[in-house]
């Protein structure tokens, strides 16, 4: 089924009788028989939205209780078992699901690297299939199909241990070097065109994010490292579009740009998010600590409330192959929050925590500076 709605409560018919049939087939939903037969009469009711917030909440989405295209995307893959369907790499539209997670999950136990978990089955885990396949001399066709699933199946947890893919995450940002020259940074304003994300006290997400994301750019310019915006100020592009960008130009890293909102003008302070998925117990490594580092610059450097660092499975950090930060600068709901965000120099400021983050990421531990004190160049133009 094509979702190209939004569904919450109050809401009624055969879109919701699929949401609620998923919600009850991944026991959430306990209270329906036979959810198909409800159709045209089935209610997003309250039992639905509790279980839909249980299931965002358990997945990194946000929870919000609204069934959008990123929670029924995840509805729909978190049906799929090991040894459901064959399972192969398509290059055009690739097969995301649970089933493609735990067979990712048995290679890297078993040390076959097909990078990170993240349920897509793409050229790595490929790779890694077809490694397995010829070390147990099964044909090494790089697809998951019935000899396969029964070599896993033999060979089902006899090696776990080692963190193949956090090892090399490290790794490459050690090869990297120090130096921020040459460096390739995508940074993302998120929103764009008619989607102005947040609104509050007059401020529009898309617009403030853009001008922040301008101001970064600047100051990693200066530094001899290029940064590419994934848009224009009044440019559109959906989050898997952004991803596949920054895939595509081999960036080393990815920044994302966002403001939040609330019902309660209390609601305040700035949060950072990597990739990771808790339920499944998987996380990038050099995500968090890019996070973490900048988390650190922003709350060392202004008074805006620190709401620490969040694994998320948002698409732009799920499908992105480098170390990728969303960065949420704080609530444009909130009069305290709006008022700092509306001053130029106070963005200004958190351009700087920004590029001090990024520069602190690659420096080696004995070169690392105290946070809040490392001094960017500004460009003069
Ligand atoms: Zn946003």
């Amino acid at each position: 089924m094509v979702f190209e709605r939004t569904y919450r409560r109050g809401d009624t018919g055969p879109a919701v009788a699929e949401v609620r049939a998923k919600l009850a087939v991944l026991g959430l939903l306990d209270d329906v028989a036979d959810p198909l037969a409800e159709s045209d009469s089935a209610l997003f009711d309250e039992a639905t939205d509790r279980a839909v917030r249980l299931f965002q909440q358990q997945r990194g989405i946000t929870v919000d209780g609204i069934v959008g295209p990123q929670t029924y995307h995840a509805l729909d893959e978190a049906r799929w078992r090991l040894g459901d369907r064959i399972l192969s790499y398509v290059p055009a539209r690739l097969i995301a699901g649970d089933d493609v997670a735990a067979l990712q999950q048995r290679l890297l136990d078993m040390g076959f690297d097909c990078g990170r978990v993240d349920g897509l089955f793409g050229v790595e885990t490929e790779h890694a299939l077809r490694d397995f396949q010829r070390n147990v001399g099964v044909r090494a066709d790089g697809t998951c199909g019935p000899a396969t699933f029964k070599a896993l199946n033999q060979l089902a947890r006899t090696v776990v241990g080692g963190r193949p893919h956090a090892m090399r995450e490290s790794e490459a940002i050690v090869r990297a070097g120090p130096a921020l020259a040459g460096k390739l940074v995508i940074v993302d304003p998120g929103h764009g065109g008619p989607d102005r994300g947040v609104l509050g006290h007059g401020l529009d997400e898309a617009g403030l994010v853009y001008d922040l994301a301008s101001r970064v750019e600047g100051r990693l310019t200066a530094t001899g490292s290029s940064a590419f915006l994934t848009r224009g100020p009044d440019g559109v592009m959906d989050e898997v579009d952004r991803a596949n960008f920054a895939n595509s130009a081999g960036a080393d890293l990815v920044i994302s740009l966002h403001m939040d909102a609330h019902d309660n003008v209390e609601a305040a302070g700035c949060a950072s998010y990597y990739y990771g998925n808790e339920r499944l117990g998987h996380h990038s490594a050099m995500g968090e600590r890019f996070a973490d580092l900048v988390q650190r610059e922003i709350c060392a450097r202004t008074d805006l409330c620190d709401l620490r660092t969040h694994a998320k499975t948002w698409d732009l950090l799920r499908r992105t192959r480098m170390p990728a930060v969303r960065i949420e600068f704080g609530y444009l709901t909130s009069p305290g929050d709006a008022a700092r965000l509306s001053d130029a120099d106070f963005r200004d400021v958190l351009a700087e925590a920004i590029v001090a983050a990024v520069q602190r990421l690659y420096l080696p531990q004995d070169q690392d500076a105290d946070t809040g004190t490392l001094r960017i160049p500004v460009l003069r133009l």
